[in-house]
């Protein structure tokens, strides 16, 4: 792929205030927690337990089988009532669905000793804790590492560019031990000689501490612009390497990972546990008490906005942040390992007018597509021209709506085309 140097990002109002000086709020109390037997885009699950089961904090209750290995544990100790569908951004999907005894009895793991085991070892651990990407696309961190031949460096992003959003930072901030660990041990598994740790500038506080944190001169901290969609592994190789890559960063030598996985793996080394809780922004114009929370993996988002507060009628529920997140057309959907935020935001009314042709759509889009050609190409039904403008490389950002001067929706178009080749190529 050649180089291609547009603007291809943008300083947005981050609207991070909201939630980034409040207190991180603990919810464990629920009556009922539904584990959705989902991971990525997939559903493909081996069921391991029934209804009427005991089942303790950290019990395995299924298994994706579709080439990736990616269980889900249960986040509380209870009796498993049932399987059955429940709400899901993949739509109507299994859940198990566990009454929460609130003994909090845990499975017995012990820690695992990752300095001396083996690289594959770890990589073997990695996959069998499930243990995912937690910035939102929930993909196997153990695939990064299965073969490493020619990584030298880690990324581990902690940028955290979407509006709203504060999570990650909020679980630096309390465990910004374990993040330096996760990021020894996946510089293991890659074997890599260096790990960067890169956050939005601005942060002084975070990047002090992680700073003050360092392991060694193996680990080194750097800050970015902040402009979105910087998080994206692409925008950010580009920024940081100056390069790019066609498919896989492992084409540069590099792995990247979401700061959130990197503590994540870093608690199962120390206590065995997988994931079974997870920090969530609740966040967004329409609520009184916008906060993080720490909640169990299965919790309903119903559950959060009791907390949180919507304020009117009229609003977008969004599973994700606002830029990236998918709407959802009510609050019966659950937290997962990889849910980062709950945004609600008021139902705002935009009148489109016709595309003036600025351009802008094409200027700031990061995967440096022509969004107006293909919003005009899927109108037209042009298949073929959809393809040739490779709307399948549509990372779903949202920019091109974004910056567009007459209010056109036009990410919703690219995502439409973009379903249209995946059908296609199925
Ligand atoms: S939503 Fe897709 S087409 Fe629009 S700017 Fe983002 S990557 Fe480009
Ligand atoms: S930004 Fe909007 S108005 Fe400008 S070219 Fe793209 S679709 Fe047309």
């Amino acid at each position: 792929m050649s180089l291609i140097f547009s603007k291809m990002s943008k300083h947005l109002a981050g609207h991070k205030d909201l939630t980034s000086n409040n207190d991180v709020i603990k919810v464990n109390d629920i009556d009922t927690v539904f584990i959705p037997l989902a991971n990525g885009n997939s559903s493909n699950f081996d069921v391991f337990v029934k209804a009427g089961d005991h089942v303790k904090v950290g019990t395995k209750l299924g298994q994706r089988n579709d080439g990736l290995v990616v269980p889900v544990f249960s986040s509380v100790s209870g009796v498993v009532k049932a399987i059955e569908t429940h709400k899901h951004s993949l739509g109507e999907i299994d859940h198990v669905v566990i009454e929460n005894d609130k003994k909090f009895e845990n499975e017995q793991f012990d820690a695992f000793d990752w300095k001396t085991a083996s690289r594959e070892e770890l990589v073997e651990f990695t996959k069998d804790k499930g243990i995912i990407g937690c910035g939102g696309a929930g993909f196997a961190t153990y695939v990064k590492y299965q073969r490493p031949d020619g990584i030298n460096k880690v990324i581990i992003n902690a940028v955290e560019c979407e509006p709203f959003i504060t999570a990650d930072y909020k679980e630096i901030d309390a465990y910004v031990e374990y993040l330096m660990t996760g990021a020894l041990a996946m510089k293991k598994m890659s074997e890599a000689k260096e790990v960067v740790i890169a956050i939005k500038v601005g942060k002084k506080y975070l990047t002090d501490k992680m700073r003050a944190a360092l392991p060694d001169s193996s680990v080194t901290v750097v800050e970015v612009p902040d402009a979105y969609p910087m998080g994206w592994e692409r925008t950010l190789i580009r920024h940081l390497e100056k390069k790019e890559y066609e498919n896989l960063p492992a084409e540069l030598g590099l792995v990247v990972n979401n700061s959130t996985t990197a503590i994540s793996l870093a608690q199962a080394l120390e206590t065995g546990m997988p994931i079974v809780n997870k920090f969530v922004t609740v966040s967004g114009d329409a609520l009184s008490k916008p906060t993080n929370v720490e909640v169990l993996v299965g919790t309903p988002v119903s559950e959060l906005l009791k907390i949180a507060e919507v304020n009117t009628d009229e609003v977008v529920l969004i599973n994700g942040g606002p830029m990236m997140g998918s709407s959802m057309d009510n609050d019966e959907f659950v937290v997962t390992p990889y849910t980062n935020a709950i945004t609600v935001m008021n139902e705002v009314q935009t009148n489109a007018i016709p595309c003036l042709r600025c351009g802008a759509c094409s200027d700031y889009c990061p995967a440096g597509l022509q969004p107006v050609r293909i919003m005009q190409a899927y109108r037209a039904k042009d298949w073929d021209m959809v393809r040739e403008l490779r709307a399948d490389k549509c990372i779903e950002c949202g920019l091109c709506s974004y910056v567009c001067p007459s209010k056109i929706e036009v990410s919703n178009e690219v995502r439409l085309a973009k379903t249209i080749i995946a059908r296609m190529k199925k």
